[in-house]
């Protein structure tokens, strides 16, 4: 039987916050305006402030941020939300000088699983900001420390996690910070690595984040391990689809390579499923598979006009910008969803000339996918954003799409994703101008590939253990976006080093 993993978390959380809700537990707001002193350093003004962006109404310390949180698993008791926030409250002068206020790797699974819906990257920013006004910069380099020894890729979690300057510390200092600690950190590890013997060979099928976090950590541990990436470079898509001026080539290049130097072996230009099988691999005698092959697969629109010259998926766009590949940009251009791809889709037309760029989104802004932070950053660039707007039918001349027909919708009952339905509204639809469709409607694991023991979930993701990560085929484990579904690079590692553990105590198991 498949465990439903959201559905199981979600009726525990229920469950805790009735019993919270009994046993008469205190909101930690309220407890905090009763223990405020005149040495406290959130002003009312700004505690307002948190409560006005935040809708910040009761946290009940039930601590599913924390037990959901990817750098919490990842660093222990180095770091834990729940405390932080609760200390914001009680105790905010320790918070400015703490390391854990830095280590927040904005993925938003807390608020995704809070009860309350708190937005806790957005609370925690605030405070990293006045820390950064306040000149308290000491704590952010001793969170680097952390990152660089416990998190695989820690230039580019830097950059497309952590987010130091979102809070107005300079990026380019912070990365040669970085680059500094980490050449004495591998070091060390390779002094260790030496006094170690092989436990058994891993093949580990794609080179994103969840397969290099695998490879990374099972190679230091003495295995021999073996990436499978069907494109030429690896990364995943930390190369093929985040846009360059997010994360430089460069950055990722040099860490892949580190993890290369610990003696992984990659295959790049190999797809399973069509260049080799799992039988294969079974008789090249690898003991162990990891599937980390992530979510390509982009969705299809369904309607008239998706195969006209200039309208395009978004995946596809970003790939094609990455690998230099040469491209007409329309002038006008429409983005056609509602997550990050959207957006990194739509700030990528615009730097390359778009004079415009609008989002299409078919529900409201507090239903978008997207982090609040990208939305507002892509906004600040000058990308439009049109709420509550479906496409109907993409028009054309001479084969090329010219102007794409809408209707506007409203929200009604939930849908089977919990979220309200748009709902036409008859008489409403209208035309607008574009030379360029992107579509980025939302992208699904492609796993034909996988033998039929290995089973699927409903939503088409690789079912697994979630403790072990090991999937319903014995010494086939699984993470990252092929198990989650699009997520983050943070849950990727996550997966990833949750899986190496168990990988090595299978092969422990047998006798390697
Ligand atoms: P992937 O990174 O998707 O890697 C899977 C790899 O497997 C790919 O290289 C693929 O080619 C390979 N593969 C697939 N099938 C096979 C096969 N049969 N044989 C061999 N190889 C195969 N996350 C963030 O945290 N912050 C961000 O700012 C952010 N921005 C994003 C922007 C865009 C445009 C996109 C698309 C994603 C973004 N993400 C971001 C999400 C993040 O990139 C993913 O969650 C993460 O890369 C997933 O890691 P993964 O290792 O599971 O899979």
């Amino acid at each position: 039987m498949c465990l439903d993993q959201h559905s199981f978390c979600v009726s525990i959380q229920n469950l805790y916050v009735c019993k919270l809700l009994y046993l008469g537990a205190t909101p930690i707001l309220k407890r905090a305006q009763s223990l405020q002193t005149s040495e406290t350093i959130i002003s009312k003004e700004v505690l307002e402030r948190l409560l006005d962006v935040e809708k910040l109404k009761y946290c009940y310390e039930c601590g599913i941020c924390t037990a959901s949180c990817p750098v919490a698993e990842l660093l222990g008791k180095d770091y834990n939300p729940r405390a932080l926030l609760g200390k914001i409250f009680l105790n905010p002068k320790d918070v400015l000088a703490s390391d854990a206020l830095w280590l927040c790797a904005w993925c938003y699974r807390c608020y995704k699983r809070c009860p309350q819906a708190l937005k806790l990257p957005e609370i925690f920013l605030l405070m990293r900001t006045i820390a950064t006004e306040q000149g308290y910069t000491h704590p952010f380099e001793k969170a680097l420390e952390k990152i660089v020894k416990n998190i695989p890729l820690p230039l580019v979690t830097t950059l497309v996690c952590f987010h130091p300057e979102r809070a107005g510390l300079d990026k380019e200092k912070v990365l040669e910070k970085i680059e500094q600690m980490y050449k004495k950190c591998s070091k060390t590890e390779k002094e260790r690595m030496a006094a170690k013997s092989p436990e058994g060979k891993v093949a580990v099928i794609g080179s994103g984040p969840a397969g290099l976090t695998v490879a990374y950590e099972l190679s230091r541990k003495g295995c021999d391990v073996t990436i499978f990436e069907a494109l030429p470079e690896l990364g995943g898509m930390l190369s093929k689809c985040i846009p360059e001026y997010r994360l430089p080539k460069q950055v990722l290049t040099k860490e892949v390579q580190a993890i290369e130097d610990l003696g992984v072996e990659t295959k790049t230009s190999m797809t399973v499923g069509k260049d080799l099988n799992f039988d294969d691999l079974w008789n090249e005698g690898y003991k162990v598979i990891f599937i980390g092959t992530g979510a390509h697969r982009s969705q299809k629109l369904k309607i008239e006009g998706g195969d006209l010259k200039g309208v395009i998926d978004a995946l596809d766009f970003l790939w094609d910008i990455n690998s230099h590949k040469k491209m007409e940009i329309g002038k006008n251009v429409v983005v056609i969803g509602g997550g990050n791809v959207a957006v990194d889709a739509a700030k990528t037309a615009l730097r390359l000339k778009a004079d415009e760029a609008t989002i299409l989104y078919r529900r409201s802004r507090g239903e978008m996918p997207a982090n609040p932070w990208e939305v507002k950053e892509a906004e600040d660039e000058g990308v439009k954003i049109e709420f509550l707007v479906a496409p109907k039918k993409i028009l054309g001349e001479n084969e090329k799409v010219s102007a794409i027909e809408c209707v506007r919708v409203q929200l009604g009952e939930l849908d089977e994703t919990g979220r309200r339905k748009p709902v036409p509204i008859e008489g409403s639809e209208f035309s607008r101008e574009t030379d360029m469709v992107i579509l980025a409607i939302g992208e699904v694991p492609d796993l034909e590939f996988l033998p039929k023991e290995i089973e699927l979930r409903e939503n088409g993701a690789v079912w697994v253990n979630p403790i072990t990560m090991e999937t319903s085929l014995k010494g086939v484990f699984a993470g990252g976006d092929a198990v989650t579904g699009p997520a983050t690079v943070i849950e990727a590692i996550q997966a990833g080093k949750r899986a190496a553990e168990s990988i090595e105590n299978y092969l422990k198991s047998l006798g390697g």
